[in-house]
């Protein structure tokens, strides 16, 4: 579709209504709350409107669901909340050229500032003006979302909403599991959570020899054992440290992929992995942890990077080549849909742990 420079472009301005429903942290305590009077943002300069297929629920939602100490201190109410979403473009700004009317899209929720140190040389994904979808604005628990057109990901046409809905979390996996090299290694991931499973499927894809897994949800190392993983262990039940020394002759894992922020679950790991391993850690702590730096880093002669985010847009190409190849499958990965107004469900449904990604439907 194509329309004249300096015009906004809409699909049928006449089907864009005024108002929407959405589902906002309102106040500032637990909860949230569905209002059906919502307007439908305008556009700011650049940014485009996405009507909503499809957001699905992350572990931050649900800090901000419950309202816990970093809720509290970080978000301003009221905000609709949600950023993995995933929709088609119904009106684009003036000027907006890569995205157009009619595209299906996936978000990249974190905004950056195009001008800091890290953007200016290809290093967005620590830009340090990052505004957060759902976190710092609006956000996709809602009929419609206005956004800067740079964070929309234009997706095939025929990929299935229930996988794009995925793109987001995804990049957290491939950013993480393709942080180093893994054909050929043996890789251990602790916590198999959403971000975890979808990460042996791509450590599988990358070459790996065998993933082992950690969770202590028996319903999560399913989903791990049916996205490739070759063993788990639950540290619950299960001796992690001697079973994966034993799983590997003795020698340890060449690669950890920490994905629990269990303190518990950093020393498995560390303890398990071979001298000069690498080590890619995206889970969050809920507080500083102690540490034998001495022998799980600077005797080993270990390499740690840290993850934050995606990188833009490098994560999100390999993410298109390992889903449009077949290399990775995430379908197992959505485990249940509710409509938007069944969001207290659905938090609870996700907050049980017994579930995959839980997916919203406007
Ligand atoms: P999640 O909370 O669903 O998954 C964490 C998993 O760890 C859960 O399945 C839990 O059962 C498991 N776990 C808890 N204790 C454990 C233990 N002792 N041993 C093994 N497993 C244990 O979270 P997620 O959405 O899959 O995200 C994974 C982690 O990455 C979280 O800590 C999240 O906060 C973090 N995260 C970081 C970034 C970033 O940019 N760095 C982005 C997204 C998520
Ligand atoms: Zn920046």
């Amino acid at each position: 579709m194509t329309s004249a420079p300096n015009q906004a472009q809409s699909l049928d301005e006449t089907e864009i209504p005024q108002m929407m429903r959405a589902v906002l942290k309102a106040e500032a305590a637990p909860g949230l709350t569905k209002v059906d009077d919502y307007l439908v943002p305008d556009l700011g300069p650049g940014e485009v409107l996405v009507k909503v297929r499809a957001a699905s629920i992350c572990g931050t939602d649900l800090h901000i669901y419950r309202w816990d100490d970093w809720a509290a201190s970080r978000i301003n109410p009221p905000v609709i909340i949600g950023h993995e979403i995933t929709g088609d473009v119904v009106r684009v700004s003036p000027n907006v050229q890569r995205v157009k009317v009619g595209d299906f899209v996936s978000l990249e929720s974190h905004i950056i500032c195009n001008i800091c140190e890290y953007c200016r040389t290809g290093r967005g994904h620590i830009c340090e003006n990052t505004k957060i979808i759902g976190v710092d604005r609006d956000g996709g628990f809602a009929e419609y979302i206005a956004v800067p057109a740079q964070n929309a990901w234009v997706n095939s046409p025929d990929m299935p909403d229930s996988i794009s809905v995925l793109m987001e979390n995804f990049g957290n996996s491939v950013h993480t599991a393709l942080a180093q090299d893994l054909a050929g290694k043996y890789v251990l991931l602790t916590g198999a959570g959403p971000v975890g499973c979808m990460a042996i499927a791509v450590a599988k894809a990358a070459g790996a020899r065998a993933v082992f897994a950690t969770d202590i949800s028996d319903y999560r190392l399913n989903l791990a054992t049916t996205m490739g993983a070759d063993r788990v262990f639950n540290p619950l039940n299960d001796d992690v440290v001697g079973g994966i020394m034993e799983a590997t002759n003795g020698d340890g894992v060449d690669v950890l992929l920490e994905m629990s922020g269990a303190p518990s679950a950093i020393n498995q790991g560390f303890t398990v992995l071979k001298a000069d391993g690498h080590v890619a850690l995206l889970g969050l702590t809920a507080r500083p942890i102690n540490f034998d730096l001495n022998n799980n880093i600077v005797f080993k002669a270990a390499t740690v990077k840290g993850i934050a985010g995606r990188k833009l847009w490098a994560t999100w190409y390999k993410m298109q080549n390992l889903l449009e190849s077949g290399q990775v499958d995430l379908t197992p990965m959505v485990t249940h849909e509710f409509t938007l107004d069944q969001y207290d469900e659905a938090f609870e449904t996700f907050e049980s742990g017994t579930s995959g990604k839980v997916m919203l439907r406007p």
